[in-house]
C-alpha cells in the first residue's frame, strides 16, 4: 500500500515544506492536515483532518509538522506519538550538511540550508529559507531559524527558541530556552532565557 505523509498545517509554512516532500518520497501520497480550516484542496493537495487522516487506512503513515509556533509543534509532535505515527523529515536537495550532524526527529530543512560540522540539533528544528547552523553549534529541541538566520560556531540554543530573519548570532553565544531574536539582530552577548532581543548590537527589547 502507498505511503501517506500528512504534512500537518496547510498554511504559509506547509506550503513551502509539501513541496520538498513531493521530491523527496516520489511514490508517496501526500496531503495536508489541518485542525483549522476546512476541508478541501490547496495546490493540488487535499486538506484533511486529524480523524481523518487517522481514519486512513495505509500501513505505512508518518506526518512532518510545518508550523512555524514551536509550542504547537510539540503539542502535535507528542499527538503524533501518542499514535504512533512517526515524524518525517522534510529535507531541499539543495540542503547542505556537513561532518557529524546529529539532528532528531522531524526537521523541516528548507532550501539552501546549510549545516557545517559537528553539530547537535534536537527534534522539529525549523531551518527556514538561506539560514544556517555553524560548526560546534548545540540546538534543543523545537527551535526555529526564520529565513537566512545564521548561527556561528560553538553556539548553545535552548529548546523553543526563535532567531528573526537574517539575525546573526556570535560565534559562543548562548540563547536561552523560549528566548527571541528579533529580525536582522546582531547578538553578541548572552541571552537569557525567554528575553527578546532585538538590534545591532542586539539588546532586550523593553516594552513601553
Ligand atoms: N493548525 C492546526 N492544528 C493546530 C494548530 C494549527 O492544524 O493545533 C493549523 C492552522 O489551522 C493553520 C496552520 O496550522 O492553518 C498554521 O498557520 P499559520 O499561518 O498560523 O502559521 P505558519 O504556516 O506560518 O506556521
Amino acid at each position: 500500500m502507498t505511503r501517506l505523509i500528512g504534512v500537518y498545517g496547510a498554511s504559509g509554512c506547509g506550503r513551502g515544506i509539501l513541496p520538498l516532500l513531493r521530491e523527496q518520497y516520489p511514490g508517496a501520497e501526500l496531503l495536508f492536515i489541518d485542525d483549522g480550516q476546512a476541508p478541501g484542496r490547496v495546490n493540488g493537495q487535499d486538506i484533511v483532518d486529524w480523524t481523518a487522516f487517522l481514519e486512513r487506512k495505509n500501513r505505512d503513515k508518518a506526518v512532518s509538522i510545518a508550523i512555524a509556533d514551536s509550542q504547537t509543534r510539540q503539542r502535535l509532535a507528542d499527538k503524533c506519538a501518542a499514535a504512533d505515527i512517526p515524524l518525517v523529515e522534510a529535507r531541499a536537495a539543495s540542503v547542505v550538511q556537513m561532518d557529524e550532524v546529529a539532528i532528531g526527529p522531524g526537521a523541516c530543512l528548507s532550501p539552501f540550508v546549510t549545516l557545517t560540522s559537528n553539530i547537535s540539533i534536537g527534534r522539529c528544528f525549523h531551518a527556514n529559507l538561506y539560514s544556517y547552523v555553524e560548526h560546534d553549534c548545540v540546538v534543543a529541541d523545537y527551535v526555529t531559524f526564520a529565513p537566512g538566520a545564521k548561527a556561528n560556531g560553538n553556539v548553545t540554543i535552548g529548546e523553543h527558541a526563535y532567531i528573526g530573519s537574517g539575525a546573526i548570532v556570535r560565534q559562543g553565544i548562548s540563547i536561552g530556552a523560549g528566548a527571541t531574536v528579533g529580525m536582522g539582530a546582531v547578538v553578541t552577548r548572552d541571552v537569557a532565557a525567554g528575553e527578546t532581543v532585538v538590534g545591532n548590537p542586539a539588546r532586550p527589547l523593553i516594552k513601553d
